[in-house]
């Protein structure tokens, strides 16, 4: 399939090589792959349909002319998982992740290595010199490795030590630069030059923004086998569906820039009828993209000493990324955000207590943007989001538990008891009894599981339920709890009566009530309610840890 590099500051086409990476017209790195879409639009389902669900699935979409399956580690492919828990506690229902995190070596730099090495490697290049943050070079080492490509991977002396480690496990060499990344991008780019190595040139890497836009490609089948095509426009049918939003945690920003035109290439082939807005997401601590774009600057202010933990994400100085990536979110109508690393780290641990996902900071800095962009209203409840979940947490920074994150269990020794009747008495030390007690009385199952959920990932809860206000009272007469969480909107008996009747018996009179719904107030019912609860939660809008915080204040 035929394919030119076309230059986006003169228009020159130009035929393909991995070594060549300026214009021959006008010398702008500025370019991009260019392919057949005509031609493609009427080949490429066919092609598509007894193929693998993995990035070379959509090879005449690649700049690589003979994909090399003895390189590859199973690249792409990544799972889009629907997000039930957090979409329910943010009220976005349709939530999904692309789960990028199973990528090979666990991070969605692998596309940019697999298709890049692959490259490489068939026009015969054997070295070859990046700079990198530690995914990248993680991701290079492992398919250098395969290609027997000699890698040198630049990184700066903040990424993290098993970070490091894992580069050099591969077999590469690992120079550590003390100073920022873009001072780590500077040294390796003058030991490329003066050596004559390829060098990895971030977004101005062909073969990196054709990998990312595989992601554009993967989400739109799969939500389409999730939601169904999209509806048809102007009588053509649409085969293919597009999310709303695309949320990322950027750094240099080839991911989304990647992800755009993979949608773009899409509409030209006409597959999809829309371009997702792009959410770009950083860190408070290195945001230039933000930055510059509250300010209106069509070009980006760099950041000279990045202040994050969030080493990923330190890209200080994006260059021309930040402008390409303006006029992309200015015409999908998406937005710049940051958030501090805090926020980032809590996200962290709502993903992962929610809905069983690890996440290093950098991927958990998109979902504290997504949490941001709902509350502000900029992102609406109906939406359908997709955020690309980057990488793993593995090597995790220890930091990030803290302390307090296993119970004990103790093997007693004593002789007198059986083997079982000692585990089981030692696992009753770490047992129910001293745990505060609270009653969850909401007639949705989902609500239930929800709070129970939310409750249970923090430890330590004795949880009852009741499905309707009647048994509800009844479960809270016996057991007289700690703490009531109730609905409103209930059969059998409302919340109303059962706070009327909670109020009238001495025995449950002072317990504590948060009132969790999903219905809007009126004035009276507000001020009917007013003196008789401590907390009223809004159902969609509840957050993991504000939530957690009214709980523990109203049971201490
Ligand atoms: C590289 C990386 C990013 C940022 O990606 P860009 O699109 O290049 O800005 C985010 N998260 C993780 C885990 C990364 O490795
Ligand atoms: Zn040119």
């Amino acid at each position: 399939m035929p394919f030119v590099i076309r230059c986006l500051d003169c228009g020159h086409a130009a035929p393909y090589f991995p070594t060549s990476t300026n214009c021959p017209r006008c010398n702008s790195q500025w370019r991009e792959a260019e392919y057949d879409y005509e031609t493609l639009s009427k080949t490429l389902l066919l092609q598509l349909s007894n193929r693998p669900f993995d990035l070379w699935r959509y090879r005449e979409l690649l700049p690589v002319r003979n994909p090399n399956a003895s390189l590859s580690l199973g690249e792409g492919g990544t799972p889009l998982i629907q997000a039930v828990n957090l979409g329910m506690m943010l009220g976005t229902p349709n939530l999904f992740i692309k789960d990028e995190r199973q990528g090979p070596t666990g991070s969605f730099k692998d596309r940019q290595a697999a298709v890049t090495i692959a490259a490489l490697k068939e026009a015969g290049i054997t070295e070859m010199v990046a700079a990198s943050t530690g995914n990248v070079a993680i991701s290079y080492s492992a398919y250098a490795s395969r290609a027997g490509i000699k890698l040198w991977a630049f990184v700066t002396s903040l990424v993290p030590a098993v970070k490091m480690r894992e580069i050099a496990l591969y077999g590469s060499q690992v120079v550590k630069v003390t100073g920022s990344y873009d001072q780590a991008k500077q040294v390796a780019a003058e030991f490329a030059r003066q050596r004559n190595l390829y060098q990895d040139m971030g977004a101005r890497t062909i073969t990196s923004i054709e990998a990312m836009k595989t992601i554009a490609f993967e989400i739109a089948e799969q939500l389409t086998a999730l939601q169904g095509p999209a509806k048809p426009a102007n009588g053509k049918p649409i085969v293919w569906r597009a999310p709303d939003w695309y949320v990322q945690a950027v750094s240099g920003g080839m991911g989304p820039l990647g992800v755009y035109k993979g949608f773009r290439e899409l509409q030209q082939m006409g597959l999809v009828n829309r371009i997702p807005s792009i959410a770009v997401i950083q860190a408070d601590g290195c945001a230039p993209m933000i930055q510059s774009f509250k300010q209106g600057l069509e070009t980006a202010v760099p950041v000279t000493s990045p202040k994050t933990h969030i080493e990923t994400l330190a890209t200080g100085d994006p260059g021309r990324s930040y402008s390409l990536l303006r006029k992309e979110v200015l015409e999908t109508h998406g937005t710049f955000e940051s958030v501090s690393d805090e926020e980032a780290f809590r996200a962290m641990h709502v993903l992962a207590k929610m809905e069983g996902l690890s996440a290093e900071p950098a991927a958990a800095t998109a979902f504290a943007g997504l949490f941001k962009l709902i509350r502000a209203g900029v992102i609406k409840p109906s939406d359908t989001i997709v955020v690309n979940c980057t990488g793993h947490t593995m090597p995790a920074e220890e930091f990030i538990l803290g302390s307090n994150w296993t119970r004990d269990v103790e093997f007693p020794a004593q002789k007198a008891e059986t083997p079982q009747e000692g585990l089981l008495s030692a696992l009753n030390q770490v047992a129910p009894e001293r745990f505060h007690r609270v009653a969850i009385v909401d007639d949705t199952a989902e609500a239930r599981r929800l709070i129970r959920r939310i409750l249970q990932s923090q430890g330590d809860f004795t949880i009852y339920e009741a499905t309707n206000g009647k048994e509800g009272l009844q479960l809270i007469e016996r057991e007289l709890p700690d703490l009531i969480i109730l609905d409103l909107m209930m059969p059998e008996m409302d919340g109303f009566a059962v706070l009327d009747a909670l109020r009238a018996n001495a025995d449950t009179a002072n317990i504590p009530v948060i009132v969790a719904t999903a219905k809007e107030l009126t004035p009276d019912e507000k001020n009917r309610l007013g003196t008789q609860i401590q907390t009223l939660m809004q159902k969609g809008d509840f957050l993991n840890d504000e939530f957690l915080e009214e709980v523990k204040a109203l049971i201490k």
